[in-house]
């Protein structure tokens, strides 16, 4: 198979690791920039070139693409399913995901566990937007925030007040969530291929912190899910459209309660926790889709 990987990072961990998983199953892989992909969309001769050149027949794209480049990353990737190439994930999953409100809101549709959470737009609702959570302590969470910044744990409503009437002061959209406070500052990361979690890892925040990012000092380590924390991890990415996706579960009182699904999750932690080949199996999965794209074609 020809396989592309766009990423703007041909040095980060993720990038370096498929492209070795797929050559080390004899694919030819090439690490492209989305952001130097330029395109014809016509729709008679769909074409993707690169650095000047047509980028020719690819059977199968594995975007990776930052959450600041969503935008034109999307595009690019939009072209390719256009042009019938196989893409994980693609570009309509890709931007729902971005979107944390959005996310919550298909996820709540299927009835998956969620935090309580709540969103608003006026200012003259913010105390009946802190009573939807049941009150102080309670998260505050900027809608398009990764790596934990602009997640904010507010211990008392009066708190809460300000900086909700902060963020919506800059026009900055938030959502309200209840603190699930029994999670104890960790999270599990389950890395959902296909239909299957394919490894998990529980990441500590650092002392004192409750967010578990590793960005902010948090640490992981491997971690055995439950029947029903893998059926959850499997449905949410399901809900998402996302073939690849790092689902974020908090271990609460009421079972799991899915914070966040990923649709480029990072494999140098969960590769170095749990000692899997997490990029062979994404390889797998594309071979498997692309095998079944042309005996169907065949058939037709
Ligand atoms: P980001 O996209 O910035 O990673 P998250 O929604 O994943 O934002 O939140 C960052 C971290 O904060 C999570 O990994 C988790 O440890 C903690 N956290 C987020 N929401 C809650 C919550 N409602 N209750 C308890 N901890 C939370
Ligand atoms: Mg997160």
């Amino acid at each position: 198979m020809k396989i592309v990987i766009l990423s703007s990072g041909p040095a980060l961990y993720s990038t370096r690791r498929l492209k070795e998983a797929g050559e080390q199953r004899d694919h030819e892989v090439r690490v492209i920039n989305h952001m130097r992909c330029y395109m014809d969309i016509t729709s008679k001769k769909p074409k993707m070139l690169y650095q000047g050149e047509p980028l020719g027949k690819v059977d199968a794209v594995v975007p990776r693409i930052g959450a600041s480049r969503t935008f034109y990353g999307t595009a690019v990737v939009r072209q390719f399913e256009v042009m019938g190439t196989f893409v994980a994930n693609d570009s309509q999953a890709i931007s729902r995901s971005r979107d944390k409100l959005r996310s919550l809101q298909i996820l709540a549709k299927q009835g998956l566990g969620l935090p309580i959470t709540g969103f608003a737009h006026s200012t003259k609702d913010i105390d009946g937007l802190i009573d939807i959570v049941g009150g102080a302590p309670l998260v505050i969470k900027l809608l398009e925030g990764t790596q934990g910044i602009g997640v904010v744990l507010a211990e008392t409503r009066s708190a809460a007040k300000s900086v909700i009437e902060a963020f919506r002061g800059l026009d900055a959209n938030i959502l309200v969530q209840e603190f699930v406070k029994e999670a104890g500052g960790a999270d599990i990361r389950c890395f959902v291929v296909g239909n299957k979690v394919v490894a998990a890892m529980k990441r500590q925040g650092a002392p004192g912190e409750f967010r578990s990012n590793v960005h902010r000092g948090g640490s992981a380590s491997v971690v055995k899910l439950s029947a029903e924390e893998r059926k959850t991890a499997v449905q949410a990415a399901k809900a998402m459209g996302l073939i690849v996706a790092g689902v974020d579960i908090l271990r609460s009182n009421r079972g799991p309660l899915i914070m966040e699904v990923n649709s480029s999750p990072g494999l140098e932690g969960i590769e170095k926790a749990t000692e899997k080949d997490v990029a062979g199996q994404i390889i797998d999965l594309l071979e498997q889709n692309v095998g079944q794209q042309r005996r169907s074609r065949a058939e037709h």
